[in-house]
């Protein structure tokens, strides 16, 4: 039982907001709006981690959960070096599915 697991925390230079991240399409907004509002020093909460997020030229790092180049906006988290890309950060894959072993 994780309330935390469907809100999303966001603070950034522009403030702080809270939003909801239930479905899909809630966190393809949030992914959306990050996108547009992220620079130094903002940091997402979701899924009960928080990631610091940074702005900055294409890098040719890659996303320690996907394998893709996480571009311009990446995402580490605590002070790791890794970086994770905004899809794997927001969910884009359900967790859930893969630990139910079930379709849904
Ligand atoms: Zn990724």
């Amino acid at each position: 039982m994780s309330n935390e697991s469907s809100i999303a925390h966001v603070h950034g230079a522009s403030g702080a907001f809270v939003v909801p991240a239930h479905s899909p399409y809630d966190r393809q907004l949030l992914r959306e709006h990050i996108e547009l509002i992220a620079g130094s020093g903002t940091t997402l909460t979701i899924d009960g981690t928080c990631w610091q997020l940074t702005r900055g030229a294409a890098a040719d790092a890659r996303c320690t959960a996907c394998a893709r180049r996480v571009g311009r906006l990446s995402c580490s988290r605590n002070n790791e070096t890794k970086a994770t890309c905004i899809d794997c950060v927001t969910g884009k894959r359900s967790r859930r599915s893969q630990r139910n072993g079930e379709h849904v």
